[in-house]
């Protein structure tokens, strides 16, 4: 049996992980389009700031695995999943017998033509960072556009290198998809000490150029800042070009069914390129997170190995991080509407909001303490109706004995506890 899997991320390793100890004596064939074997993304900015050498972002793990072979920068071009072959960019055909689509996602830009072009950087792949850290090291400021988690990682790597650095948010708060307003602020101050400026409520209308070098940006408001490099980071828009001209059923991402094969039989798809559905609102959505995309690489190896597997669906929102020595963690719904119920808790130096629907727990944000975190997280995604505990979860006096004991509601019954 041939597996070809068409991506070199997470998703797609994780498949070939689990296609390799379900099926010994399967070939898997791994196509990357990066000249580089796999490595952590989500390390990046460390790479920016010189704390990590390339070496210390590859994978070792994965780069010997026996019985998979990569290829590196030999992007596929097309797919003939009728004939059950795709093409690579050099015209070489592959057959295979099962097909893995983990070919994630693309940053988005805003459709302003005066931004594009020397100075302005993305970033996802190792040759962005790379871009960013050689820019960086002949300039004086920078503008970062976008103030999500990828905005504010660069903009942190960026400072650390001791650039004057301004981010330049649309909404609110920071980090808007995980942080609510309240969280957001606290992040905007832990950033000022750092020496970060944060502008919220602001778009960037282009960059201003001399010579084709960047000299500073302007923003919707009008706004004119000195900078010498911008960084772009709002958003990412699933790779699905090459299932989309395969003829597969695409929404926002690919489609597939509970078992992540594609309307193509034989193809399965995997991580940020999937439209799924978020387990805690129950909407679809398009992931952008590293254990998302290891769960759904896993469960679609498993079934193109002959398993039988649904994918349980996942969090939109599921992320923990320290930024400049705070810590965060947000799961779920964390800007809920009028139809949920929110509980906030404030101490000194931490923040905690509890989202509930109905007698389910759906949402979850800390800052600072983080206690707790991994039972709130396993009730999210449990989804179970939890009345009982409703209180105690409020009060945080919810322990993880108890969620791990299932005969507590015994003990409760006869007034043991
Ligand atoms: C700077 C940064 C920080 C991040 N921080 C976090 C974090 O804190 N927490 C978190 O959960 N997530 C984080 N992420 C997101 C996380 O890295 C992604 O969700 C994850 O990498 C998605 O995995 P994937 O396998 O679906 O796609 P990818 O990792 O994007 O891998 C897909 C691969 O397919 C390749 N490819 C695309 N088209 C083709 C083609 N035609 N032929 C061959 N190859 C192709 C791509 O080049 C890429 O190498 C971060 C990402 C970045 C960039």
């Amino acid at each position: 049996m041939r597996y070809v899997i068409i991506g070199d991320g997470p998703a797609g390793n994780a498949a070939a992980e689990a296609i390799r100890r379900r099926d010994p004596a399967g070939e898997i064939i791994v196509l990357s389009d990066e000249a580089t074997p796999p490595y952590y993304r989500p390390l990046l900015p460390l790479l920016i700031e010189n704390k990590l050498t390339q070496d210390a972002l590859l994978r070792d793990d994965l780069h010997t695995a026996p019985r998979v072979t990569r290829f590196l920068d030999r992007p596929v071009t097309s797919i003939d999943s009728s004939k059950q072959r795709v093409t690579l960019s050099d015209g070489e055909g592959l057959e295979y017998d099962r097909m893995l689509l983990a070919t994630g996602a693309t940053p988005t830009l805003p459709p302003i033509a005066e931004l594009q072009g020397e100075g302005m950087f993305v970033l996802r792949k190792l040759t962005d960072a790379q871009g960013i850290r050689q820019a960086a090291h002949d300039s004086h400021r920078a503008v970062v556009v976008g103030g999500g988690r990828i905005g504010v990682k660069a903009a942190l790597a960026l400072r650390s290198l001791g650039l004057e650095v301004t981010v330049i948010e649309m909404l609110d708060r920071l980090i808007p998809l995980q942080l609510d307003p309240e969280a957001g602020e606290t992040l905007r101050g832990v950033l000022s000490t750092q020496g970060i400026s944060v502008m919220l409520g602001e778009g960037v209308k282009g960059l201003v150029r001399e010579k084709g070098k960047v000299r500073g940006a302007v923003t919707s408001g009008g706004k004119q800042l000195e900078a010498d490099m911008a960084v772009v980071g709002v958003g990412v828009r699933a790779n699905v070009g090459l299932a989309s001209a395969a003829g597969l059923t695409v929404g926002n991402g690919v489609k597939t069914d509970s078992q992540l094969q594609t309307s193509a039989p034989g193809v399965y798809a995997a991580g940020d390129m999937v439209e799924t559905t978020d387990i805690a609102s129950g909407q679809a959505m398009v992931s952008g997170t590293w254990t998302n995309a290891v769960n759904m690489g896993h469960t679609a190896g498993e079934n193109m190995a002959g398993g039988q597997v649904d994918y349980a669906g996942a969090l939109n929102v599921i992320n923990a991080m320290e930024v400049a020595g705070m810590p965060v963690v947000s799961v779920g719904v964390v800007n809920p509407t009028e139809d949920y119920e929110t509980y906030p808790h404030r101490s000194p130096g931490s923040y905690r909001k509890l989202v509930f629907r109905g007698e389910r727990l759906v949402g979850l944000l800390m800052v600072g303490d983080l206690r707790g975190a991994g039972v709130y997280h396993a009730l999210i995604r449990e989804g179970k109706d939890i009345s009982r505990e409703k209180n105690r979860l409020i009060a945080g006096a919810y322990s993880y004995a108890q969620h791990l004991t299932p005969q507590v509601p015994v003990l409760d019954s006869y007034g043991v506890r």
